[in-house]
């Protein structure tokens, strides 16, 4: 794809676009699992049925862009390989995905995924667990037991706030931690390319402060 070619251009803002609405949906399912408004047996599974049926509509867009997106900073690459460009190997669902980058992002991003994958098993406990305990909590509170939610909120949100900033480390972290090839990655390769690692690290870190901030400036919630 050449990037002085206007209709070319037209179309790099329209697919990069399309990622952004893409990644708004989970954004929007944390607002509805952290913010839980009324009436509750609306809202969370409807938050529950977009987190399913996200990755129908975020898998085909990946599908797309992974031959011609630099996956760390999500910039549109001339579709030929050239020497401005790199490639190497990461493994999702079995299969081998040849991802591209800028010549000067393979190294931040093949970092980050060597990372991501040797602390796969902490990072998975420290989201998957607390969103279970959330999910419970807030079934409970639809059947009309709501005395759970506030904990399980904060437990939430600190845990997930601590791992992610922790897997923000990634691209600094992972001199020592081997070098599969390809890159087995531990949770859904295309959720990295609706905005790119680099922008997803970034709304980690900064969400992650806000939302310990938030738990530390609120008075903890007491146990039911
Ligand atoms: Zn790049």
């Amino acid at each position: 794809m050449n990037e002085s070619n206007p209709s070319s251009a037209t179309q790099s803002l329209g697919f990069q676009l399309q990622g952004i609405s893409l990644f708004l949906f989970i954004p929007l399912v944390l607002f509805f699992f952290v913010r839980h408004p009324e009436p509750l047996a609306l809202w969370i599974p409807l938050a529950c049925v977009i987190m399913i049926g996200h990755r129908s509509l975020a898998r085909p867009y990946a599908a797309q862009a992974v031959p011609i997106k630099c996956i760390w900073c999500n910039r549109v690459l001339p579709r030929s390989l050239d020497s401005a460009s790199a490639s190497f190997d990461l493994a999702a669902g079995g299969i081998v995905v040849p991802v591209r980058t800028c010549r000067q992002h393979a190294r931040p991003a093949s970092r980050f995924f060597r990372f991501l994958w040797a602390g796969r098993l902490p990072f998975r406990i420290g989201i998957f667990i607390p969103l279970l305990l959330l999910l419970v909590s807030l079934g409970k509170g639809i059947a009309g037991d709501r005395g759970w939610i506030p904990l399980a909120t904060v437990v939430f949100q600190l845990a997930v706030a601590l791992t992610v900033n922790f897997i923000a480390l990634g691209p600094w972290m992972s001199a020592k931690v081997g070098n599969p090839s390809p890159i087995p990655v531990p949770f859904p390769l295309h959720n990295f390319y609706l905005l790119g690692v680099r922008t997803l690290l970034w709304l980690f870190r900064l969400v992650g402060l806000w939302w310990v901030l938030v738990v530390f400036l609120h008075p903890w919630p007491a146990v039911p």
